[in-house]
């Protein structure tokens, strides 16, 4: 194999998988450039909110268990180490790492200030590495999970990576994989989730506008609402921190305000809007970082 694989990875290095199909794709890709075994000093880490779907995380841990590869669970905690590993059992189901920072901060993250991402995300990954000896920046790569096609995001994060001293490396986009690719990898020739034929085996079991915080202020509106209609269950949380703070997620609408328009709705169609499958992981290079 040749040392200019783009997915060959030399550690010391973080492998950031967001839960979702293109960075499980991403670490396929790496395992195979491996052989399927990865070096000691290269560590796969996946960061639980406490709100990501059930699916989503039985998916990482398929993808753990069937790839035979180390998957290290973290979730972020207000200690001095920053985050606890936990595992597809013990993981967090009902929003509680992010229930504690919204009452650690006394405030929600809204709009732009997506400092959820930093917290339950970034430094809980960064936080695992400290643990492992690697606590300063640059000291080891970060491969992250952005496709040829989202290279507005990598631009960003290659500025971002830069200015904080960081080592990222993007794979998948430098080995010129776009979203057919990763679909296909999944789903089969026609790369249509409702026919998908599972060439793996197995897949994340939700349809593309669902992945990660199960109804995540960052998504476009018209997202919001399908994932209200098709899971009504789902705003509860949300809905319970706005009214209990006072404020809201959105700039623009409240969760309550989403709830009546789904209910003032009767056809999917009215309320689908196209949509952006950003997977939220360590590389979101708009977050504005509160401390
Ligand atoms: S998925 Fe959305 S709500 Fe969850 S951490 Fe990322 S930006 Fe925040």
């Amino acid at each position: 194999m040749s040392r200019t694989d783009p997915f060959l990875i030399t550690g010391p290095a973080l492998i950031s998988f967001s839960g979702g199909r293109t960075s499980a794709y991403m670490l396929w890709r790496i395992l195979q450039a491996h052989g399927e075994t990865l070096p000691d000093d290269v560590k796969v880490v996946f960061a639980n909110t406490g709100k990501e779907r059930e699916e989503t995380l039985r998916f990482v841990h398929e993808c753990g268990s069937r790839w035979r590869v180390n998957v290290h669970w973290v979730e972020w905690r207000d200690t001095l180490a920053g985050f606890e590993e936990v595992g597809f059992n013990s993981a967090s189901r009902n929003g509680e790492p992010f229930s504690q920072l919204i009452e650690k901060k006394n405030a929600l993250p809204r709009g732009p200030q997506r400092w959820c991402t930093q917290f339950l995300k970034v430094r809980p990954m960064f936080s695992f590495m400290r643990a492992c000896g690697l606590g300063k920046p640059g000291q080891y790569l970060e491969a992250i999970g952005l496709r040829n096609d989202e290279g507005h995001r990598i631009l960003k994060g290659l500025e971002r990576a830069e200015r904080d001293g960081r080592r990222t490396c993007y794979p998948l986009g430098n080995g010129g994989v776009s979203k057919p690719e990763v679909l296909a990898f999944w789903w089969g020739a026609d790369r249509v989730y409702e026919t998908r034929t599972i060439p793996q085996g197995f897949d994340l079991d939700l349809p593309p506008l669902w992945g990660n915080c199960d109804f995540c202020f960052a998504m476009g509106v018209g997202i919001r609402r399908e994932r209200a209609k098709q899971m009504p269950s789902v705003t509860g949380w949300w809905q319970a921190h706005e009214e209990a703070t006072g404020r809201t997620f959105s700039m623009r609408e409240s969760v309550a305000e989403i709830v009546q328009q789904v209910a003032a709705f009767d056809k999917t169609d009215d309320l689908f809007a196209d949509f952006d499958d950003a997977e939220c992981g360590a590389w979101c290079p708009t977050d504005e970082v509160a401390e």
